[in-house]
């Protein structure tokens, strides 16, 4: 499922090769992916109109438009943005055609995620209840601890919130936890103001390397560093990178959580413990 480190992929695509040139044409292939606008009405407003920047937020994606407001995909959980030039990809839903060589194709399999025009982002975000970017460097620890609350739910699960922060999902909050060393299913009220801030510079540190070296959370995780969960969790008898030992999972919020149950600790039963 596209993370925010996929997003960044996506937008680095959109850069190269959707900015600064006319649209040529729209095509529409799966009217169910598109938000709130007819097919036709999607490519009269494009064609002919120039993407100018592109902007990333959370797992979103926007593109400002020469006409005004901003094209936005959404990816769901199989969604991405592919560039081709003779033939479409399979599962193109909605292609951008530019004046040859290179074309765009938003591929989704699973057609989960969104395509669509947006007037204001910061009024869309509201809107959407999604809070700030992950790597808004206005953002801050003293910040994170507050945010956090005194919520009774698990730190996964408060992590994967994209009202809280946004960008994080099942692969990368493994990540962070795992970077962290702390349990997934550990309550937030059970994290003190030094675990929180150990976390939200483990979150920033993560997701700002992973968006450097150009990996995603499923797409060349061969790019990403040795020691890291996510080039191996989710594989049979997966063990942990660190220490060797065979990784346990735990379904949370519906989504199959990796840890290791060496190097992750619950800081109640180190309390517990001594
Ligand atoms: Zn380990």
């Amino acid at each position: 499922m596209p993370e925010l480190p996929d997003v960044a992929v996506f937008a680095r695509i959109l850069e190269q090769h959707g900015l600064a040139r006319p649209i040529a044409a729209v095509a529409v292939h799966d009217a169910r992916i598109l938000a709130d606008i007819t097919p036709e009405a999607f490519a009269a407003a494009l064609e002919g109109d120039q993407l100018q920047q592109v902007r990333r937020h959370g797992k979103h994606l926007f593109a400002a438009r020469a006409r005004g407001g901003f094209l936005h995909f959404h990816f769901g959980m199989t969604g991405a943005l592919e560039p081709f030039e003779a033939s479409e990809p399979p599962y193109s839903r909605v292609v951008l055609h530019f004046p040859e060589p290179c074309h765009l194709a938003y591929v989704n399999v699973r057609m989960l995620g969104e395509v669509g025009l947006v007037a204001d982002v910061a009024a869309f975000l509201e809107a959407h209840g999604i809070g700030p970017d992950a790597l808004d460097p206005a953002l801050t620890p003293a910040w994170f601890v507050a945010a956090l609350g005194r919520s009774r739910r698990s730190i996964k699960a408060a992590l994967m919130d994209q009202g809280l922060i946004a960008g994080l999902g099942n692969v990368y909050t493994d990540e962070v936890l795992f970077q962290a060393g702390l349990r997934p299913d550990v309550p937030v009220t059970a994290l003190d103001r030094s675990w929180r801030e150990r976390l939200f510079v483990t979150l920033r540190a993560v997701l700002a390397e992973a968006v450097r070296r150009g990996a995603a959370s499923e797409r060349f995780t061969e790019r990403l560093p040795e020691d890291w969960l996510t080039r191996v969790r989710g594989r049979k008898d997966a063990r942990c990178p660190r220490c060797g030992t065979t990784l346990a999972t735990l379904r949370i919020g519906g989504r199959t959580s990796w840890y290791c149950p060496r190097c992750q600790q619950d800081p109640r039963q180190e309390k517990a413990a001594g």
